[in-house]
């Protein structure tokens, strides 16, 4: 399946490389022309548990050089899915697939504006990467992806299925399912319940659980997505606030994402986590005053940075 990654940072040159190593035929699309020339002139040197290796792979600033896919997954951050989104949809050509494993809610949505909702598909996954520098990854960690149709259909199943064997294949441990919001929801609940808050105070995940005064802030913001949740009529785990916690243990040692972007001054993912929840809760009547200081604080901590 002839494939292009938009947005090659940490996760997509990841996904792309082990796409690659296993035969096929992929495309690294990114904005950043120092990365690109890094990877054209050396390989993408990648780094796990200690040990480097370097892989071969095509990257290019310019999507022209690419022609269709087959695949084409979007791996930007949400701040950048709409413009992201243009070049997907050139590289989708009118049958292309097109893939969203971002963070944050609202993603497919916004790739819905310029593509075919038939054609997208969306989801999770728990490996772990980060970017090192220029042509430079750590693949941090390995965990299972998750993805199915967007817009229900049996095609968009169908879809679904091809793409999880595709990347099963590949070594990337995946399976489709026919209830995708469910489990995009259900991972932004965890980011909900960590993300602004290791991101505003400087604490890594683990830390997160040393005082009930923070426990409580991350519970609080997590009732209140839960609710909106439910208004929306998605299925959610309802073990959510415990699952946090757990996961706030199991990688103690890690800086959150968001905690990442504010400490190398990025934007952040805010406006598509709790931002997404004090939106939403908006339209069906509800209130989520946690997540609104929340997003508020990141927003302005972000605005002032220098
Ligand atoms: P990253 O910042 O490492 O990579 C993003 C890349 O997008 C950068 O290389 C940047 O140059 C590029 N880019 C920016 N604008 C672009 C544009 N208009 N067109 C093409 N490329 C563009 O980010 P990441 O950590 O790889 O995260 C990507 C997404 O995956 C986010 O939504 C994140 O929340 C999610 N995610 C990350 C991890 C992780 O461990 N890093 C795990 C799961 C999900």
């Amino acid at each position: 399946m002839k494939t292009a990654i938009v947005g090659a940072g940490a996760m997509g040159s990841l996904f792309g490389a082990l796409l690659s190593e296993a035969g096929n035929d992929v495309w690294l699309y990114d904005v950043w022309q120092e990365h690109v020339d890094a990877i054209n002139a050396s390989g993408l040197q990648i780094e796990r548990e200690g040990v480097k290796r370097s892989v071969r792979i095509k990257a290019t600033t310019s999507p022209e050089n690419i022609g269709q896919n087959e695949l084409v997954i979007l791996f930007v951050k949400s701040t950048q899915t709409q413009k992201a989104s243009a070049v997907a949809r050139q590289l989708a050509g009118k049958t292309g697939l097109v893939l969203t494993l971002q963070n944050g809610m609202g993603n497919a949505d916004v790739i819905a504006e310029s593509i075919d909702p038939t054609k997208i598909l969306a989801g999770t996954t728990s490996h772990g990467a980060t970017l090192l520098e220029a042509g430079g990854i750590r693949h941090a960690g390995v965990g299972p992806t998750t993805l199915g149709a967007w817009s229900t259909s049996s095609a968009g199943l169908q879809n679904a299925q091809r793409v999880a064997e595709f990347f099963t294949t590949a070594g990337i441990e995946t399976q489709a399912v026919d209830d995708v919001h469910s489990v995009v929801w259900n991972k932004l609940l965890i980011n909900i319940g960590i993300n602004a808050i290791t991101a505003l105070t400087g604490i890594k995940n683990g830390q997160l659980l040393d005082l009930e005064s923070t426990r409580d802030i991350s519970r609080t913001a997590v009732e209140e997505a839960m609710a909106v949740a439910r208004a929306a009529n998605v299925r959610i785990n309802e073990d959510a606030v415990k699952h946090v916690l757990e996961v706030a243990l199991a990688t103690a040692a890690n800086r959150s994402s968001m905690g990442q972007d504010v400490d190398h001054r990025r934007q952040t993912e805010i406006s598509t986590i709790n931002g997404y929840i004090v939106q939403e809760a908006g339209r069906h009547g509800l209130d989520a005053p946690v997540n609104r200081t929340l997003t508020a604080l990141v927003e302005t901590l972000q605005f002032h940075y220098k």
